[in-house]
């Protein structure tokens, strides 16, 4: 069997730590390989070699960092074939989904390739008598990431690019349930000029974890997963003193009006309730139809798009809508979830729990679920559930509807769909969550915006990627200069205004 590795030093280095944990195929449910699960004195040894490679990196001229960036984008679409077919392998998404998956990534470093015009500094020439004022955005040093395993090539590039080309070494800890794309982009920064040691991979588990969050080198931690660990790494993060961004899971709504069109809305939740089988955290997993006629309307016009739906392995092309989840344990988290829906009352409109693959008998395949008359009291309402099932909860009023999504402790996304341009305003203005889309239903900000919920979804107050990355990865400094010839003002004893 395949045993994976992590990258210290610009190599593929074996584990010390004696600890593995399996890497699956989830079409078939076989071990495919098994990677390293680094122990603290791994990790720690990572992080003083990265510390070192910092110094030349950090003070290499933004533009030339910026060019790494430039040759990353082009080995990033050469390698697009290889580096899908190891994310699906893995992951289990189609091959369409895992080209996406890279291709958003790609684009936040192709937004870095602006890095020199992010970090350019502020000043104000004659702040007072002869004195010049100056800010300028200096790197942490040593920044690290923590990412999770449904986007294994677009998050760690969301991470690893705003860090890097801001002058940071970076330390990757990406999910131990698919390892092998991290570990091809760490050869692709390296084949792009990234000088070793500037970024290492160190795979793991909350060992590594820990261990990143003790380390008293490592400035930035940047999390990407599920909230309950999102709030454990914000707290002992904080508690170290470090700077740390958490963004965690999330229940997003979609909120269908009576005028909306039925069609497109059927369309779009079909999409992004059932699309990677419910694995993104910013999949629709609530419908909230406004008036009963809506909501049968649109039970209407879900239940055989669902029914059509091409469940099976990524090997089947583009025959197929979504693959398996990730693990036998998260399907049977989604198939208990889904009796308890049962169990509690709510009306299960189509029923994926049966469902086999003819030759994948072992594979984590779930097919995808429907439920109507869900209520805000049910387990399937308040929890994430992160698989293909879409629970649809009937709104009398459009306040009811914006009451749901307000209410609920996650806020990462949320949609509207009407026809009402006033409606639409309303709701992106007074709902309080991260990311809206009208008439969109995953509104996935492009690179050069920021990307990040709010309520239980995140924890920190900069987002990802856009401009706030740059401010989270690196540090302001600035500096009053007054020289020799300036006006001499004798000793001051008193704060007063520079005039
Ligand atoms: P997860 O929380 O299980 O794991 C995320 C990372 O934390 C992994 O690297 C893992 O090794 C590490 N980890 C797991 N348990 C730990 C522990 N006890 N102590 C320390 N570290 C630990 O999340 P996941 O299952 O990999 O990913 C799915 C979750 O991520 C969902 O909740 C989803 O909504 C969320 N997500 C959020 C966003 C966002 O931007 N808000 C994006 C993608 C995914």
């Amino acid at each position: 069997m395949e045993e994976l590795s992590h990258w210290i030093d610009g190599k593929h280095t074996r584990g010390t730590s004696g600890r593995f944990a399996d890497v699956f195929n989830p079409a078939t449910g076989e071990v495919q390989a098994r990677v390293p699960l680094a122990s603290k004195a791994e990790l720690d040894a990572a992080v003083a070699s990265a510390a070192a490679a910092q110094v030349k990196w950090g003070a290499t001229n933004p533009q030339r960092r910026a060019r790494v960036m430039m040759e990353v984008v082009r080995l990033l679409n050469r390698d697009m074939d290889k580096l899908a077919e190891a994310l699906s392998r893995e992951h289990g998404k189609t091959l369409p989904d895992a080209k996406g998956d890279v291709q958003r990534g790609l684009e936040v470093i192709e937004f870095c390739i602006g890095a020199p015009h992010l970090l350019k500094g502020e000043f104000t020439d004659s702040a007072g008598p002869g004195i010049d004022m100056y800010s300028m955005r200096q790197p942490l040093g040593v920044a690290a990431g923590i990412t999770p395993f449904n986007f294994p090539a677009m998050i760690p590039l969301w991470k690893m690019g705003p860090a890097l080309a801001a002058g940071n070494a970076f330390i990757l800890k990406p999910s131990e349930r698919d390892p092998s794309v991290p570990l091809m982009l760490a050869e692709i920064f390296q084949e792009a000029g990234l000088p070793d040691g500037v970024l290492q991979v160190v795979n793991g588990d909350k060992e590594a974890v820990d261990a990143i969050l003790d380390n008293p080198t490592i400035q930035a931690v940047g999390f990407v997963g599920s909230t309950p660990i999102a709030e454990y790494i914000y707290s002992r993060g904080c508690a170290n003193g470090k700077r740390v961004q958490c963004f965690g899971g999330a229940k997003n709504h979609m909120i269908i009006m009576p005028d909306a069109d039925m069609d497109q809305a059927a369309d779009a939740l079909v999409g992004a309730g059932y699309g990677a089988a419910g694995e993104r955290c910013m999949a629709i997993s609530v419908a909230v139809p406004v008036g009963d006629a809506t909501a049968d309307a649109l039970i209407e016009r879900l239940i055989p798009r669902i029914e059509k739906l091409k469940v099976g392995p990524y090997t089947a092309g583009n025959d197929v809508d979504y693959g398996p989840v990730v693990t036998a344990a998260a399907r049977e988290n989604i198939l208990r979830l889904v009796n308890s829906g049962i169990e509690q009352g709510a009306k299960l409109v189509v029923d994926g729990r049966n469902f086999s693959l003819q030759g994948y008998e072992t594979g984590f395949f779930v097919g995808p679920h429907l439920f109507d008359h869900v209520t805000p009291q049910m387990d399937i309402y308040r929890k994430e559930i992160f698989g293909p099932v879409l629970s649809t909860v009937r709104a009398a009023s459009y306040e009811e509807a914006l009451g749901l999504a307000m209410d609920h402790e996650y806020g990462n996304g949320t949609a509207i769909f009407t026809r009402d341009g006033d409606t639409a305003r309303d709701f992106a203005n007074r709902v309080n969550v991260g990311m809206i889309g009208i008439n969109v239903p995953i509104p996935v900000p492009l690179a050069y915006h920021t990307f990040g919920g709010w309520k239980k979804s995140a924890f920190g107050d900069l987002n990802q990627h856009g401009p706030d990355a740059f401010r989270f990865y690196t540090r302001t400094k600035t500096i009053t200069s007054r020289w020799p010839s300036g006006i001499r003002e004798g000793s001051a004893f008193n704060f007063k205004a520079m005039d």
